[in-house]
């Protein structure tokens, strides 16, 4: 059996969504089409195919992302929590990038590595700290509340490298104040692993993905360089 087209049927239904917030704003489709930079992966493309299949999420006529995976909403600050995956700025309206990867990463996270829906949350530092905005883009918890993957999702391999290059920076030096230091982007990334410390740390872009085993001493944090992403079973077995 062949596999599907993953990423025609995501362009596909990503260029209809513009069609319809096109509609929905007055204005006219773009005629190039979409524009996706960097392109599609594959594995990206298929996890967030499957996402919105199994229900995991779903864009609304404005384009916004409908998701149980985000913080319980309350109140009329609903919409503005909840991401966009077109941005609107300027005309036409400009695809998030980071957001496909963002939504298929949590996809990923379940429907291939096995975590329960009810473990991952999508934008957690909206609810949980409102003083950390960036902190990270998903969050797993364990099924007691423990932080055990803090995920980052970046546009492209070099983004990533950055984000590990400045974490580790960060970590190195020990606690210090986002007004003190010389990696202001990715600083609000060390102080979400401060705070939460979640065990491990996986960034990820479409072309790229780093983790760590985050190791937290006295005064600072020693991240550990790892392969991959350990399999759901070995990290709760090491939570306990
Ligand atoms: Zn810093």
């Amino acid at each position: 059996m062949t596999d599907r087209d993953w990423t025609g049927e995501l362009e596909s239904y990503l260029q209809d969504r513009l069609a319809e917030l096109c509609d929905s704003i007055g204005q006219r489709v773009p005629l190039p089409g979409l524009r996706i930079s960097p392109p599609l992966a594959t594995e990206e493309a298929k996890y967030f195919v499957l996402g919105f299949e199994s229900g995991l999420f779903r864009l609304d006529r404005e384009s916004y992302v409908q998701s149980d995976l985000f913080p319980a909403p309350n109140e009329e600050d609903l919409r503005q929590r909840m991401c966009q995956i077109f941005w609107c700025d300027s005309l036409p309206p400009r695809l998030f990038r980071e957001g496909i990867c963002q939504l298929s990463t949590a996809s990923l996270l379940i429907l291939q590595r096995g975590w329960l829906r009810s473990q991952v949350r999508l934008e957690p530092s909206i609810d949980e700290q409102p003083s950390i905005t960036g902190g990270a883009d998903i969050l797993v918890k364990s099924s007691t509340g423990m932080s055990l993957i803090a995920v980052e999702v970046k546009r492209n391999a070099a983004e990533v490298h950055k984000l590990v290059t400045d974490l580790q920076a960060c970590c190195r030096r020990g606690a210090h104040a986002h007004g003190d230091c010389g990696f202001p982007q990715n600083h609000p990334k060390y102080e979400f692993c401060a705070t939460y410390k979640p065990t491990y740390f996986w960034a990820v872009a479409p072309d790229a993905e780093i983790c760590f085993r985050m190791n937290y001493e006295a005064e600072s944090i020693a991240p550990e360089q790892l392969t991959s992403l350990p399999p759901r079973s070995m990290i709760e077995l090491e939570a306990g």
